[in-house]
């Protein structure tokens, strides 16, 4: 299955002219951004392309299992003599938290709405359920073979970004390309053991810890969860280790939306938001400057953590009674 596009046929172009690659990716990257890169980074590499991966932040310990992963570089700026920056999965060049990447020529490849057109060739489409779903249409349409490794990376991609299969977006070109995947060789039992079953026992109490403080809104349907340096120091976690747990609230059936709340310093949250079906939370996370999907999104706020919550579940309840009927 192949996908066509006017941009698609920009980036192809691009792409065979040149010989020097950087790729990179949003800053603390999840599975979609480490997956579309390495993807785009094996199959550079099977045309005889010099590239390499620079990210700001490493990939949670799940990931490292991944191949290449280890390899990718680690670094605030880039200034070697590349001829072209690859930047997937980011709404925004600045989300890198890479300088220098505005120098080279940029192919920008992304999924979430609100794309800012940061590129010398912008290819966008907010109906793809994970960024790596466009690196697969690249790779096919760059006529590389979809080895295993290339093949591995877009199944951890569209794995970790539909959250095993349970948000909107998801289409039967994801089921396509993950059923390639599968005839390319990729173990899916091997990619949700090492994504879903790594933990380490810091992981599992300071989940216990933070949804035993769960608190729950008057209505029933929204889960507010906050974790603080204290509570992680006190069960042997880290902040890492919270990774994915903003989704737990959601198996509860009434629950419709998670607000998970991480403080950075003195009065600054990171804010994770999620939610399920018709429900948008991207609005309440833009209101903020920060941005994501309908079900996924995140944001950075200030202010005290009372009157934070209180807000955000304000706005969550009107999202969740001004919502269109659910298909
Ligand atoms: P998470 O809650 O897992 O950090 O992020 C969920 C989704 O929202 C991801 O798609 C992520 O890229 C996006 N996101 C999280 N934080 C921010 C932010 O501060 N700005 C923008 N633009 N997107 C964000
Ligand atoms: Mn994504």
């Amino acid at each position: 299955m192949t996908t066509s596009s006017p941009e698609l046929a920009r980036i192809v172009e691009a792409v065979r002219a040149r010989q020097r690659f950087v790729l990179s990716s949003h800053s603390r990257p999840d599975g979609d951004s480490i997956g579309s890169q390495l993807a785009m980074l094996y199959a550079l590499q099977q045309m005889g392309k010099e590239a390499i991966a620079v990210n700001a932040d490493p990939a949670s310990p799940p990931l490292m299992a991944f191949p290449g992963v280890r390899d990718i570089r680690i670094a605030p700026s880039v200034d070697g003599n590349f001829e072209a920056a690859i930047i997937m999965e980011c709404g925004d060049l600045k989300r890198t938290g890479v300088s220098g990447l505005e120098r080279y020529f940029v192919i920008n490849i992304d999924h979430h709405p609100g794309n800012t057109g940061y590129g010398q060739i912008n290819w966008f489409d907010a109906s793809a359920a994970a960024c790596a779903e466009m690196v697969y249409d690249v790779v096919r349409a760059l006529g590389v073979p979809l080895t295993r490794e290339i093949a591995t990376h877009v199944y951890l991609a569209i794995l970790t970004d539909t959250g095993s299969f349970h948000y909107s977006g998801i289409s039967p070109r994801t089921f396509e390309i993950c059923r390639e995947c599968l005839e390319a060789g990729v173990d899916p039992v091997m990619v949700a053991r090492n994504v879903y079953d790594s933990n380490n026992m810091g992981r599992l109490k300071l989940f216990g810890a933070v949804l035993g403080a769960m608190q729950i809104d008057q209505s029933g349907r929204i889960a507010i969860v906050y974790v603080d340096h204290e509570m992680a120091r006190a069960a042997g976690g880290t902040y890492e280790d919270t990774e994915g747990l903003v989704n737990l609230p959601l198996t509860v059936k009434e629950i419709e939306a998670v607000v998970f709340f991480k403080q950075d310093k003195a009065d600054q949250y990171r804010v994770s938001l999620r939610s399920k079906g018709e429900v948008d939370i991207n609005a309440i996370a833009k209101e903020y400057g920060g941005g994501g999907h309908k079900n996924a999104s995140g944001c950075t706020i200030t202010g005290p953590i009372e009157e934070l919550q209180k807000t955000i579940v304000e706005k969550i309840e009107k999202a969740i009674d001004g919502r269109p009927a659910d298909r």
